[in-house]
């Protein structure tokens, strides 16, 4: 029975090493024949889709309930502790959903990658997203969306350096929507728009901001309960939201480092968490996305 195996097997191996060397072969000819460019935007889609299969990211189970209101926390500009491990642990004892949107220089040191770390392996609670490695060459905006070759070339550049396991993109300083084959955006951005869309990456804006009032970003301009009435306006249609019965709130990590201000977070989200009508929510599950999981 064995010894019969043993001389059955050799001729699928054969078949299989046979093939395999035709696929190559085949794989080697086609790139001989398209040009450098194209070939390196094939290459890149490749590798953006094997890492996302090989990165393991699926999406945690989602059924969408028209009667909740759906809220996105959406918190940029991080890694920057101390504010970014405090808006975590806020996070993580009141048991709600975040998108932390992270900037690729700011993980200068093996501490702050290791906050990148941690929020991309505490999905499905976190959710770890790119706001470009140089924050539009350390805001200079115009000059950011005036080369859309390199803007693209900025963002990929943390998408790999992070390993972000999802295609979902916000713009550095401005408030740009691309989803489900629809841009909308302020014109000076809008090529850098296209460009994502057609590499397949959501790009997501905010309804409202938590602002803050200093040159440091760390000091809020609303109160609490300033912002609890944005809120309400928000889904009572008094405030223009993107999508309704969806609002997704901009703050910035940066802006909760101070104890009293943790204090104001801390108030913030567990007030809106006692209204059971409120569900928050990682940015994957917002309505009208492109396939997050493979590339197009
Ligand atoms: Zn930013």
């Amino acid at each position: 029975m064995h010894l019969k195996a043993f001389h059955v097997f050799p001729k699928p191996i054969t078949f299989v090493l046979l093939a395999f060397s035709i696929f190559l072969f085949s794989c080697k000819s086609g790139n001989e024949k398209t040009d450098p460019k194209a070939d390196s935007i094939a290459a890149k889609k490749k590798a953006d889709s094997i890492f996302v299969a090989n990165g393991g990211f699926i999406s945690a189970p989602f059924h969408y309930d028209p009667s909740k209101r759906y809220i996105y926390l959406t918190w940029d500009d991080g890694p920057q502790p101390p504010g970014t491990s405090t808006c975590m642990k806020v996070f993580k004892d009141l048991g709600v959903k975040a998108t932390f949107f992270m900037v690729g220089m700011h993980g200068f040191d093996s501490y702050r990658m290791s906050l990148v770390d941690s929020v991309r392996n505490s999905y499905p609670q976190f959710l770890l997203a790119n706001h470009s490695y140089s924050h539009a060459f350390r805001d200079h905006y115009a000059t950011f969306y005036t080369h859309p070759d390199s803007a693209i070339a900025d963002f990929m550049k943390v998408q790999d350096m992070y390993k972000i396991p999802v295609k979902i993109i916000r713009l550095p300083g401005n408030s740009a929507w691309v989803n489900d084959h629809e841009v909308k955006s302020a014109k000076s951005v809008r090529n850098v728009c296209n460009m994502l869309d057609s590499l397949g990456y959501n790009v997501m804006g905010w309804d409202i901001e938590w602002r803050f009032k200093n040159q440091g970003g760390s000091v809020p301009v609303q109160s609490v309960d300033q912002l609890l009435k944005e809120v309400n306006d928000a889904y009572d249609n008094r405030i223009a939201v993107n999508t309704p019965n969806n609002v997704v709130i901009l703050a910035h990590d940066r802006m909760f480092a101070k104890p009293n201000y943790t204090d104001s977070l801390i108030k913030f989200v567990s007030t809106l968490k006692k209204d059971p009508r409120y569900v928050f929510e990682t940015l994957d599950h917002y309505p009208g996305l492109k396939n997050i999981q493979k590339s197009k």
